[in-house]
């Protein structure tokens, strides 16, 4: 099958509330994927997708199931399946998101490690769709509580990885037990016989649908990749943008939304930026592409379709900020730079759940993509330092500085201080709010360095291997473990372990009493605080309340719009729990492995200037406390974070 298909989801057949959902989440057209699906999985054909994580299978399943539905059927019409809890929590999330004009719509994640009991309850009340992991879905089913008497649909998500988990049997007991005329979407980013003989034996004359890529990059483009973790990326980049030698740069982003924040953001850091998408009115982009030709304008955020063919041959750098959809947008993005011949440098940004991406690419593109350590913030400080040297000679040698010289001068006599103080006193003035040099934050760095050691191992291989946390084992009992799992994957702490580095516990008023599934929490800090539900970690539910871990980092807007957010109709009054951060219990006997990791990692960072921070989201606990180990200059104390 082709790759070149409907070019805008209006062309789709979709309900136009799915159509206004889209608009709103801010996507420019269907990717690959889900321009060949949609229209096949809205006819009721079976159909068996093969594609890279990444090029957007939720919404090629998602869209038509949705598009389907019928609102006042209250027993499950699809039930989709996945690997872990995590992806589980991803799908019905999205299924929210998209749903989210169409009245009385009801989604339930199911996983294992959640209260039965308010699933059951959530089921007994009527949904529309069930998003979960084998386990419980077949408990559920077992016991009753899961009819699929009305299934339409049965969707297996990412069906290699389950293979991969040992949830094979679960998976093909569940699919006997479905209705005999009910649909099925089978998407696995690999193809291993078993998923075959699976496909050839339940699905009904699928139609395949295979995201192929042709790639080919030019020699001149320097590669590289940063390992992302935690809300840095935005930190990462601003590092980025200070340490590199760039004419002009293109950043690419994944939705219209973020071409305009982000480009606003880096206009509030002093860099000449326009965001470049189709939302922009066609006389509005050919100003910006002029603009970026003749100077005007130094970096330009874009989609992927808004930055299609741009021919400025000034640019010398592309950032993929956002992972690409497949292998082929990668290399259309990158090609932005390198034109003619050029030397050109592109730098990807891959969280550990993307690595898969990274990997397609690197296959794709027969290139290996190295990995960029981020400029320290010694690195920009001491270039901070040069420039600031810089500006002085330059402005020495072009500038007549005769009048001020005299006043200072006069003010010299008057006071009798000494010029190089006065001098002081201007460079701060200068200044003015913004602090001079970069703070240090050495635990995030860790956090994100390890998690993607971690998830490393396999980065060569054909499997994927996912962040951590998307394996969280209260996913899984026992049984629905493999054996092979058990033995050599290491366990993550339960319930009561401290947060992972670079995450922060915090206490949210709602609990089982109310009603609350974990489904709700994501939801809500998701959406309301725009949070990424990757960047959700681990959620207990107790009688009253109820406790997440999320990135220790979250601004102070963040948190006070979550405080007022709602679930079950109750507001959510986060508040951070008891200091239970990693962070700052260093020197606290090491509990688990974990806390070992985070030690070396302390001793890998062991600057010059030795940061200890405390959550700086809250106002009780703003300061930024610090050590200094050796002459260097102090940071001005109660410095915030600069690169913000
Ligand atoms: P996959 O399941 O193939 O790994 P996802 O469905 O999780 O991929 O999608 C990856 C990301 O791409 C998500 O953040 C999703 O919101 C985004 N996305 C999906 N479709 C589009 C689109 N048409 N335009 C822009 N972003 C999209
Ligand atoms: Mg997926």
């Amino acid at each position: 099958m082709t790759t070149e298909t409907a070019t805008s989801f209006d062309q789709l057949h979709l309900n136009e509330f799915l159509l206004k959902a889209l608009n709103d989440v801010g996507y420019e057209k269907p990717s690959p994927i889900q321009a060949e699906t949609i229209p096949l999985l809205l006819a009721g054909r079976d159909v068996l997708g093969q594609a890279q994580t990444g090029t957007g299978k939720t919404a090629a399943f998602a869209l038509p199931m949705l598009s389907n539905l019928d609102m006042k059927q209250k027993d499950p019409q699809v039930l989709v399946l996945a690997p872990t809890r995590e992806l589980a929590i991803q799908v019905a999330e999205a299924c929210q998101t998209y749903a989210k004009h169409m009245k009385g719509f009801h989604v339930l994640p199911v996983y294992g490690g959640a209260d039965s009991r308010a699933q059951v309850r959530a089921l007994d009340r009527g949904v529309h769709v069930v998003v979960g992991t084998p386990g419980r879905v077949m408990d559920h089913i077992r016991r009753g509580k899961l009819r699929l008497d009305s299934l339409k649909t049965l969707v297996l998500d990412e069906a290699d990885e389950m293979l991969r988990m040992g949830f094979i049997d679960d998976v093909e007991w569940i699919l006997e037990q479905t209705p005999e005329q009910r649909q099925i979407a089978l998407f696995s980013a690999t193809m291993p016989t078993q998923i075959r003989r699976i496909a050839t034996k339940y699905l009904n004359d699928p139609a395949q649908v295979t995201i192929k890529v042709k790639t080919q990059t030019a020699e001149t483009i320097r590669q590289r990749f940063w390992p992302v973790s935690g809300l840095h990326k935005l930190d990462a980049l601003t590092r980025i943008l200070e340490a590199e030698e760039f004419d002009a740069m293109i950043i690419f982003v994944r939705t219209k939304t973020a071409t305009t924040e982000l480009a606003e953001k880096l206009e509030a850091r002093g860099y000449a930026t326009a965001p470049l998408s189709g939302d922009i009115q066609q006389n509005q982009r050919e100003r910006t592409i002029q603009n970026l030709k003749n100077k005007k304008l130094d970096i330009i955020v874009a989609t992927d379709v808004a930055a299609r063919g741009l021919d400025v041959p000034r640019i010398s750098h592309v950032v993929n900020y956002d992972v690409p959809h497949d292998t082929e947008s990668y290399v259309h993005r990158i090609g932005r730079t390198g034109r003619a011949g050029r030397e050109g440098d592109a730098i990807l940004f891959v969280a550990p759940r993307e690595k898969r991406m990274l990997n397609a690419i690197e296959r794709a593109t027969n290139k290996k993509i190295e990995r960029m350590e981020l400029p320290t913030t010694e690195m920009i400080n001491d270039q901070r330092v040069a420039k600031f040297k810089q500006k002085i000679t330059d402005t020495l040698a072009a500038e007549d500085i005769s009048m001020f010289q005299q006043m200072i001068e006069q003010y010299q006599e008057e006071h009798n201080v000494p010029a190089i103080e006065i001098a002081a006193v201007l460079a701060l003035l200068m200044q003015g709010e913004t602090p001079f040099l970069l703070s240090n934050k050495p635990a995030q760095k860790a956090k994100s360095q390890d998690d993607w050691d971690n998830a490393d191992s396999s980065r060569h291989s054909n499997r994927d291997s996912r962040n951590s946390r998307d394996r969280a084992p209260r996913d899984r009992t026992p049984r629905d473990r493999a054996p092979r799992e058990r033995s050599s994957r290491e366990r993550t702490p339960r319930d009561n372990s401290p947060p992972d580095a670079g995450m922060m516990r915090y206490r949210l008023e709602v609990g089982y009493n109310h009603d609350v599934k974990p489904g709700n929490i994501v939801g809500a800090i998701a959406n309301e605080g725009n949070i990424d539900s990757k960047y959700i970690g681990r959620i207990n539910i107790d009688e009253n309340y109820s406790t997440v871990d999320l990135p220790d980092d979250l601004s102070r807007d963040v948190i006070v719009t979550l405080r007022k957010a709602r679930v079950a109709g109750r507001p959510l009054n986060i508040s951070p729990e008891g200091q239970l951060k990693r962070e700052d219990k260093e020197g606290a006997p090491p509990a688990r492995e974990k806390a070992s990791r985070k030690e070396r990692t302390i001793e890998r960072s062991k600057g010059k200037i030795k940061l200890k921070e405390k959550n700086s989201n809250d106002k009780t606990k703003k300061k930024v406390k610090k050590k200094v180990r050796t002459n260097r200059p102090a940071i001005r104390p109660g410095a915030k974070k600069v690169s913000d």
